[in-house]
């Protein structure tokens, strides 16, 4: 039996020449790779069958026209996506984004995530993502159910609840969950389960919203536990002022900690004495409701804006919760050398690899973006199974498991993570643990 001696470098060439000027992407693979190709060093079962290049290359993309017209009657035209990227363990999951910077190599990174996120939860789930280049904002609700429904008038025949279900990501909320939902049923004539994030009154499941905030909450702490320490009096720095955002605020705020910043696509809020219940309070009225900016909570508050993102404040702790590469290598040194002591990736890729690699230099608790936030996608998977089996979960047995599920996920990544000088490296954790569930089954199938 001839063991492949692959290296990293030939691999990631051979993704780059197949998939070319998706940097994004490329990104996403080389993370996953730099883990997975020393631990299968000595598994020849999982090299003859090429199982890491099938993985980096999706079952299938679908891209498609979508044509809706504005409120002043012009026709406008986007571009829309759905990348079916591992079924392996479960159907398709994924979030589904409108921004204009979406393209294909920004879903393929996604979808590849997503499929060892959703491994890691332990729940029967694939991988997905999807989305379009339209941007929501400054359009009208009308404007968005009309993009929306034409958007599902081509999607609906690619998803199902036991094919593909996708859920929201960056501009999708509950407003466009409600309209794409509403158009599948109306398109199939069918009430089933095949988005996730939906309203309470038709089928959503309690606490899904806060779920992927709270998780990566619950990670950290997890982590900080595990180091022998805790969030009490830690000073907390956060991006974005989204769905993850929010949520992230507001579990830092009831484990104790201190939360001091918080961004949007204009600039960052400087609250130094943390931004307590009544203010968060008017940061979703700001940003979810008026759909605002943010400097208005400066105004607010008498507190400082600034242009950019909020890495040069002094934290203890970084939670990046807005998009991808959002702290550079050199952001992530100021980090560092300004006393942050953890960082737990609510975001999808918020750190680049050369920041990623000064974290792990450091030696501080590194949580990656796979494991930390995937606690949103295992309530869609709790809701998935509530919508089969038509009940409803209450909130106290939802939030129970979903601590539990944040626990285990923490545990496997430290297993998996364990170093010899007592480290963990949760990044190769969640790598090579999201791994081994997908290539085991890959393994069953034989070659497809
Ligand atoms: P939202 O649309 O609710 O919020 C996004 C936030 O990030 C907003 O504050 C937005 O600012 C800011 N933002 C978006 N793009 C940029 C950018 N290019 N530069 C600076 N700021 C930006 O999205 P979510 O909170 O749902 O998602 C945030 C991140 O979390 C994404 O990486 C997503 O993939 C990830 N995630 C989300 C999950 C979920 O359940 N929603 C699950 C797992 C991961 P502005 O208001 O100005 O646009």
């Amino acid at each position: 039996m001839t063991v492949r001696a692959d290296s990293l470098e030939r691999f990631i060439a051979g993704v780059q020449t197949r998939n070319p000027g998706e940097t994004e992407f490329h990104q996403a693979v080389q993370e996953v790779a730099a883990s997975i190709i020393p631990y299968i060093q000595d598994k020849p079962q999982y090299q003859e069958m090429q199982i890491l290049e099938r993985m980096a290359e999706p079952d299938r993309t679908i891209i498609f026209r979508v044509c809706w017209e504005d409120d002043n009657g012009n026709i406008r035209v986007n571009r829309g996506y759905r990348v079916q990227f591992n079924n392996s363990i479960g159907p398709y999951k994924g979030g589904i984004r409108f921004h204009p910077t979406v393209t294909s190599s920004v879903l393929k990174f996604l979808g590849f995530e997503q499929t060892f996120k959703n491994s890691l939860t332990g729940l029967p789930m694939g991988g997905g993502k999807g989305g379009s280049d339209f941007n929501p904002k400054g359009k009208s609700n009308n404007e968005v159910m009309r993009f929306c429904q034409s958007f599902m008038t081509e999607l609906h025949r690619h998803i199902g609840e036991d094919t593909d279900v996708p859920a929201g990501d960056i501009g999708v909320g509950a407003r466009e969950i409600g309209y794409m939902f509403g158009q599948y049923k109306r398109l199939r004539n069918e009430f089933v389960g095949v988005l996730t994030g939906k309203g309470l009154e038709f089928g959503g499941s309690l606490i899904r919203t806060e779920a992927t905030g709270y998780g990566t909450i619950y990670m950290l702490e997890n982590m900080l536990q595990h180091a022998g320490n805790g969030m009490e009096g830690k000073r907390v720095a956060i991006s974005g002022s989204g769905n993850v955002a929010t949520y992230a605020a507001e579990k830092v705020r009831q484990l104790g900690g201190s939360v001091i910043t918080m961004s949007d696509s204009s600039g960052f809020i400087y609250d130094p004495d943390g931004i307590d219940r009544h203010k968060l309070a008017y940061m979703v009225e700001l940003k979810q409701v008026r759909r605002g900016r943010i400097k208005d909570y400066a105004d607010e508050f008498g507190v400082e804006f600034h242009e950019g993102r909020p890495w040069n404040v002094a934290c203890d702790i970084a939670v990046p919760c807005a998009t991808q590469n959002e702290i550079s290598s050199d952001e992530a040194k100021l980090l560092l050398s300004n006393g942050c002591m953890a960082v737990s990736e609510g975001a999808n890729m918020p750190t680049e690899l050369g920041g990623i690699k000064a974290f792990q230099e450091a030696g501080i608790l590194f949580g990656p973006s796979k494991a930390a936030n995937a606690g949103g996608v295992a309530v869609s998977g709790l809701e998935m199974s509530q919508n089969s089996s038509r009940i409803s979960w209450e909130e106290d047995e939802l939030q129970e498991l979903l601590k539990n599920i944040m626990k285990k996920i923490h545990d496997n990544c430290a297993d998996y993570g364990a170093t010899s000088n007592g480290r963990v490296d949760y990044l190769a954790g969640a790598n090579i643990a999201g791994f081994v569930k997908v290539a085991d089954a890959m393994l069953a199938y034989g070659v497809v």
